[in-house]
């Protein structure tokens, strides 16, 4: 047998990689032939690699190392919980320390009424409990028609069944016959590839007027709820105009339809706030969490219910539940790194100090030639590349063309920046300093010039017609 550790050649791991790990969102053949790149440890905001290379992680991991990489509290409380309690179920009338205090500390974190946790794995679980919560919720109160879930085009809810129903991926809706029925979904607010010639504030308007329409073409009798990320991130990190989400919140209370915040990415600080429904404002029922919640320490996921949707549940046998159910070592870690987050007071250094500091030098890249607009809420931004930035043009060339150009020079300049299509998206860790983002946005800067240079070069900076 072989033990696989870091000091075998690089090229012996990716050959076992390739052979037998399966990965996701990949095309497996195209990773084979060119190998992947393997990670060997981390430190603070840093990665390194198995060549030695110490890179920026410019997205926390996936959206969810936030107190960064390198925590030994986290590391000695899992370990004290797996010697004292590595598992115990919560199905049949038990409960466990960890589970009980991680609870009622989300419950003060969270904002208005949401003081009850249904635990999950990951967030695209959570979601999926997010389904058979809010039909049960309306099956409960005599309203059995009520089923439909309103959602977005290009929103992002996870990769189960229920999670890519939710989302609005049409990559992901066409393999595996998604999405789910009842789930119904309307356009998404990114004003600067869909906006045309209205203002932001029109477009933002108009784009939540969608649910209403939409509340009434189904009839209000069949729509249970609304769910959407306070800030799209996987799509893209799509800031919505100021004028959207007021007018989400006064549709849902019109309506009395149950509005559900995914903040898997938002949650824990990333936009400024506890929660990203405080930042936009909104009031939700229900939130799904997961990334942050442990620092991705630990696969943990929930939803955190309101008082009156917690009260109309708790009256009947919920048939649902995952085996690994406030698991007592991730509930152990997740509860650490919140204590964390508030003893060194780490949303006040995203909101008062990182945040804005990042923010100047961040939209300052809308002057680089090959950047049309640069957006940022708190610690995740997002920049859109484009041909021609007056007209807000698209490449010629197919979707992701230059965006992914743009990632490998990324790659080659050891910082971590993502692409959606023609996007470039970040999400640092949130103990990020000024330092370190003077860093970011040299290396992002540098990776820019170097793909404006090559796309022209090859002729790519040509808008579609
Ligand atoms: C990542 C993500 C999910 C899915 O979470 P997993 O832990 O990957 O299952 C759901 N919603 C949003 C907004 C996400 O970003």
């Amino acid at each position: 047998m072989t033990t696989i550790t870091n000091h075998m050649p690089t090229k012996e791991l990716q050959a076992l990689d390739a052979a037998h790990h399966m990965h996701p969102f990949t095309t497996q053949t195209e990773l084979a032939a060119r190998g992947a790149r393997v990670i060997t440890r981390a430190d603070g905001v840093f990665i390194t690699d198995s060549e030695g290379n110490e890179i920026l992680d410019g997205m926390a991991g996936l959206w969810c190392v936030n107190i960064g990489y390198g925590r030994d509290r986290l590391a000695d409380v899992a370990a004290r919980q797996m010697r004292e309690l590595p598992y115990y179920n919560t199905f049949f009338m038990t409960t466990h320390v960890p589970v009980i205090a991680l609870s009622q500390k989300l419950a003060e974190l969270a904002p208005g009424d949401l003081n009850h946790v249904f635990y999950a794995g990951s967030g695209s679980e959570a979601n999926d409990t997010n389904i058979r919560m809010v039909r049960t919720y309306w099956a409960q109160k005599g309203k059995p028609t009520k089923k439909v879930i309103i959602s977005r085009k290009n929103a992002y809810h996870g990769s189960t069944l229920g999670g890519a129903s939710l989302g609005g991926m049409s990559g992901m809706h066409a393999q595996g016959g998604l999405p789910i029925p009842d789930i119904h979904h309307i356009d998404q607010p990114n004003w600067w590839s869909e906006g045309g010639d209205k203002t932001p504030e029109e477009f933002g308007l108009e784009r939540a007027q969608q649910l209403e329409q939409a509340i009434l073409e189904l009839g209000e009798d069949r729509v249970a709820a609304f769910i959407a990320e306070p800030i799209q991130g996987a799509g893209g990190v799509i800031v919505p105009p100021a004028t959207y989400w007021p007018e989400i919140q006064r549709i849902c209370d019109k309506y009395e339809i149950l509005l559900i915040a995914d903040e898997v990415i938002c949650g824990f600080g990333r936009t400024g706030n506890w929660f990203g429904s405080q930042t936009v404002g909104i009031r939700p029922h229900i939130m799904t969490i997961a990334k942050g919640l442990s620092s991705g320490y630990q696969p943990i996921g929930g939803s955190i219910v309101c008082d009156e949707v917690a009260e109309v549940i708790g009256a009947c046998e919920f048939n649902h539940g995952y085996t690994y159910n406030g698991h007592p070592v991730a509930s152990a870690v997740a509860l650490e790194n919140l204590n964390i987050m508030q003893e060194e007071g780490i949303v006040d250094h995203v909101r008062d100090v990182i945040a804005p500091y990042l923010k100047t030098k961040w939209e300052a890249l809308v002057d680089h030639p090959l950047v049309g607009e640069a957006n940022i809420v708190g610690m995740m931004g997002s920049i859109a590349l484009t041909p021609h930035k007056e007209s807000r043009a698209t490449f010629a060339a197919d979707a992701g063309t230059v965006g992914y150009m743009c990632r490998e020079r990324c790659f080659a300049n050891n910082l971590v920046m993502r692409h959606v299509g023609d996007r470039m998206i970040i999400s640092p860790p949130l103990v990020m300093t000024t330092a370190e983002a003077d860093m970011l946005i040299e290396r992002a800067t540098k990776s820019l010039d170097e793909c404006y240079a090559q796309a022209k070069k090859e002729g790519l900076m040509v808008a579609a017609s």
